[in-house]
């Protein structure tokens, strides 16, 4: 017997950026995995079960979920934003990869959910409007000369970068050595977004220019989004700069 494995992502956190597909697939599970907060977004009935862990305990979530479908449950697993960015649906796939031949049978169901960078980004205007990339500067997962390794040349491709993960108690020092070699390779003035907790009660929205960009605006609810040479502030009355990476490329990036 094989029950359903979802996958779903919650949205940023605001209730109206979770997709009604991702609701159906909540009204349709019985048996919810995930890290506590991002469970608690849910109204769950109370024929529904929740199973919180901590956040670091990814893959051994993973397999616990992939126990109960195989069994026959409904089952449910969340993540914050959506499931295939820095999240869940990458453990669930390890899991199988790694896992019992029965496992490949269950039948998955990764639904797309609105990512935190985009959710930062239409706050502010459009600056990933042209090429972008994203990354999570968190080197619990891979080598920090790696994480510098790919900035530098992203930086240098005139990509803008959104970096998730930037900074935790454990990792304090990592955004601001970012920064550090960011500023030998781009111009003071590039605008640096600090976008906090988008789409939810305590969001914060600010852009400084890079020369005075600081580690310490960021916190653990925060996506960072860094421009290109293209990207442009517009200043505004009482609301926060708007920030754009125009269509075109016009010149070569130096
Ligand atoms: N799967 C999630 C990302 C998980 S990694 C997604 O697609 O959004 C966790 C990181 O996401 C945080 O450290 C932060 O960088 C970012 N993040 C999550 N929610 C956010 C929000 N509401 N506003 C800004 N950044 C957020």
């Amino acid at each position: 017997m094989s029950g359903r494995l979802y996958v779903i992502g919650t949205g940023p956190g605001n209730p109206d950026q979770m997709t009604p597909e991702a609701t159906a697939a909540v009204e349709a599970s019985a048996e919810f995995f995930g890290y506590g907060p991002y469970l608690d977004r849910l109204r769950l009935r109370s024929d529904q079960m929740r199973i919180a862990s901590d956040n670091r305990e990814e893959i051994d979530r993973a397999k616990a979920a992939l126990e109960r479908a195989a069994a026959g449950a409904a089952v449910c697993v969340v993540s914050g934003g959506d499931p295939g960015v820095f999240a869940m649906a990458a453990a669930v796939c390890e899991a199988i990869d790694n896992g019992p031949r029965v496992w490949r049978d269950i039948d998955l169901v990764i639904v797309p959910g609105i990512t935190a960078m985009l959710a930062v980004a239409a706050r502010l205007g459009a600056p990933l409007g042209h090429d972008f990339c994203a990354m999570s500067l968190s080197d619990n997962l891979k080598p920090w000369d790696l994480i510098e390794r790919r900035l530098t040349l992203a930086a240098q491709a005139g990509f803008v970068m959104a970096f998730y993960n930037p900074i935790s108690k454990a990792r304090p020092w990592q955004l601001g050595r970012a920064f550090d070699i960011l500023r030998t390779l781009l111009p003071g003035e590039t605008p640096v977004i600090f976008g906090r907790a988008a789409g939810r009660p305590d969001e914060r929205l600010t852009v400084v220019p890079l020369s005075q960009a600081d580690a310490s605006a960021a916190d653990m609810a925060t996506c960072v989004i860094i421009g290109s040479q293209e990207t442009k502030t517009i200043s505004r009355q009482n609301r926060v700069d708007l920030v754009y990476t125009p269509r075109f490329a016009a010149t070569e990036t130096k």
